[in-house]
């Protein structure tokens, strides 16, 4: 049965994810509530503002939902914003900060290359995504207002990283927890990565007709839905097991 491909689309570029799953011919269904979240395989949480985007999960108390989505192991695949709502710390937010879904082990900074102005494309390496899904070592990169990944959790897979343009404002990372301020002064920064059932991309592959992104997405759909079955065949035959141990003589006569 063709997997259910599940759009968060409560604002931002829902319509270019369900345009790119129709293009490659997988089934995309725009999920607004709680409980439609129980009828898909997998989620796009697609590119906006993360802030309204929170505000209106809020209002439709999504964020319990999604939280326990993200726990199940189903694939999710963050976008721009939707990569904030996954990442586990956020720094540059506006004060107070918002809610986050989380499950990514990563600090996101919300605006690291600045603002609608610094928006720019550029040819991003992707020798992953190639191997995987074959074509050019290369993919374009969209970034609107873009985040980046300042840092990562050991079991998190770096997919890109792109060069951090020149000129660019140097980044204050504050805390918030009494801990000292660091300056980001790398040359590189992260803008894809994949933790397990998570796939997180600072740009937009929504917007270009590079269908790669989607089709590894599909395919960690695909695996999955394989390890689901594989651990229910698995149960199975312990299952079975049990029973053959149940139904076999006993060694010792039972007295009643
Ligand atoms: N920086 C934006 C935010 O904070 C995300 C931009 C995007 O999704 N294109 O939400």
């Amino acid at each position: 049965m063709a997997a259910v491909v599940g759009v968060l689309a409560l604002q931002g570029s829902y319509n270019e994810h369900m345009a790119a799953l129709r293009r490659i011919g997988a089934k995309g269904v725009e999920v607004r509530k709680a409980e439609q979240l129980l009828g898909i395989d997998s989620l796009i949480i697609p590119g906006g503002e993360s802030t309204t985007m929170a505000k209106l999960a809020n209002f439709h108390n999504l964020f319990p939902a999604l939280r326990e989505f993200v726990g199940t192991g189903k694939p999710v695949w963050g976008t721009c914003a939707g990569l904030i709502f996954l990442a586990d710390k956020a720094v540059g937010q506006k004060t107070g900060g918002q809610e986050l879904v989380g499950g990514l082990d990563c600090t996101v900074h919300r605006n690291f290359f600045g603002s609608q102005l610094q928006s720019f494309e550029t040819e991003l390496s992707v020798p992953m995504l190639a191997e995987k899904e074959g074509g050019s070592n290369t993919c374009r990169g969209v970034f609107i207002r873009a985040p980046a990944i300042l840092e990562v959790g050991q079991d998190v897979e770096v997919l890109a990283d792109c060069p951090v343009p020149a000129g660019r404002p140097s980044i204050t990372i504050t805390s918030g927890e009494g801990l000292e301020d660091q300056v980001y002064s790398k040359d590189r920064v992260i803008v894809a990565v994949r933790q397990g059932n998570i796939l997180a991309t600072a740009f937009h592959p929504e917007l270009t007709s590079d269908s790669r992104w989607h089709r590894l997405f599909l395919d960690m759909d695909k695996e999955s839905q394989a390890k689901a079955l594989a651990a229910l065949s698995l149960s199975a035959s312990s299952n079975d097991a049990d029973v053959g141990s149940k139904n076999k003589a006993p060694d010792l006569p039972i007295f009643e």
